[in-house]
């Protein structure tokens, strides 16, 4: 008789990677932009989809959607690959240079889904540490790359949960540092003063072969519910995630969405504008709270309540319609919520509610 087997024993501590949707007037909890793509991009995607020849597989190497982001960047098609979200991109990265026998370093506390991810295609976790308040030291960082040589090195610029985006220096003194593959997530490099993109120099001798930066159009595209993000790297790591990714993994109507959005970069500028201004009002506001708070250079700013536990404060919020990011149970972030800047009418209902609170 059938049976449902055992779940596989590395598994079974992991308890996925979950964000509590609970029904709240305002969302600020996801990180995802708090505006719709611009109107004439969904007229043309309606008019797009109407000759899409819905009987037949999506164009496997997504070429009009590769080279319109090859475009942005100025890199050549070859170095980009697109898949659904960057999540995806991560775990292509992931099944192909991870696994059994191989190691992925990480500097806690970041985004979560690098050591999940990890986890799931049995890559060995190597942990590094930020200081207190979480920065990389460049030092300890490379004496723990010579010690453990992981095969793959994290960094995520700016950091989610914490904000701070990557110096320069610490970004090359890692990539001088790690012997293999080295991902600088750049989920929400679009509101960043700096892109770790600018690193990479021209074939045929680049500077840093092993550098692969990923993009999403989650943020700032607007774009979270079509599930868009890519990378851009060495062609050699292009091949190695197309060997490993499903065939025809990228449907056609999302290929369709990012090629379109892409019209609308204006749009796209302006809104990361108006995000970043909030981003400022919301900050200095926590300024004058009693709260400790840190800079961020994402759509999202994590903070800690100096007066009361941040699990009261994430409920107290909650019972006023206000879902924002319960982080206070997670190592390293002891007491902190993380919340993201939507529209300024949403923003004030949240400094109104803290302040309420505190
Ligand atoms: N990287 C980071 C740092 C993120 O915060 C997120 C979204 N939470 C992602 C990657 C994944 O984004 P997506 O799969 O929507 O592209």
């Amino acid at each position: 008789m059938s049976a449902i087997p055992s779940i596989r024993p590395d598994l079974q501590l992991s308890a996925g990677y979950h964000s509590p949707q609970v029904e709240a007037e305002v969302r600020l909890n996801t990180n995802e932009s708090p505006f719709a793509p611009p109107e004439k991009w969904s007229e043309d995607l309606l008019a797009a989809l109407g000759h899409v020849a819905f009987n037949r597989y999506p164009d496997r190497p997504a070429t009009a959607l590769r080279t319109a982001i090859a475009g942005l960047h100025g890199v050549a098609p070859e170095e980009v690959f697109c898949a659904n979200g960057s999540n995806e991109v991560l775990q292509c990265l992931l099944l192909a240079y991870g696994g059994p026998g191989r190691s992925a370093g990480v500097f806690e506390p970041t985004y979560a889904l690098h050591s999940h991810i990890s986890r799931l295609t049995g890559t060995r976790v190597i942990e590094g540490h930020r200081t207190e308040d979480f920065r990389i030291e460049p030092t300890v960082a490379a004496s723990l790359l010579a010690r453990e040589q992981p095969d793959i090195t994290f960094l995520c610029s700016p950091n989610n949960p914490t904000g701070r985006v990557e110096p320069k220096a610490t970004v090359e003194a890692v990539l001088a540092a790690a012997p293999g593959l080295v991902i600088v997530d750049e989920a929400y490099g679009q509101f960043a003063s700096w892109s770790a993109l600018s690193l990479r120099t021209p074939t045929p001798t680049p500077a840093h072969p092993g550098l692969v930066v990923t993009r999403t159009f989650s943020k700032t595209w607007a774009m979270a519910g079509a599930r868009l993000g890519y990378l851009v790297a060495d062609a050699a790591v292009v091949s190695a995630c197309e060997a490993v990714v499903l065939p025809y993994h990228l449907s056609a109507q999302t290929q369709l969405a990012g090629t379109l959005a892409l019209r609308y970069v204006d749009e796209m500028e302006a809104r990361v504008a108006l995000i970043a201004e909030e981003r400022g009002r919301v900050a200095a506001a926590l300024g004058d709270l009693p709260v400790e708070s840190w800079p961020s250079e994402a759509n999202f700013i994590l903070f800690r309540p100096s007066s009361q536990s941040g699990d009261k404060v994430w409920h107290g919020l909650l019972d006023r319609s206000v879902l924002i990011r319960n982080c206070s149970t997670w190592d390293g972030l002891e007491g902190c919520l993380r919340v993201t800047i939507g529209r300024p009418d949403e923003n004030d209902r949240f400094l109104t509610a803290l302040k309420e609170l505190l």
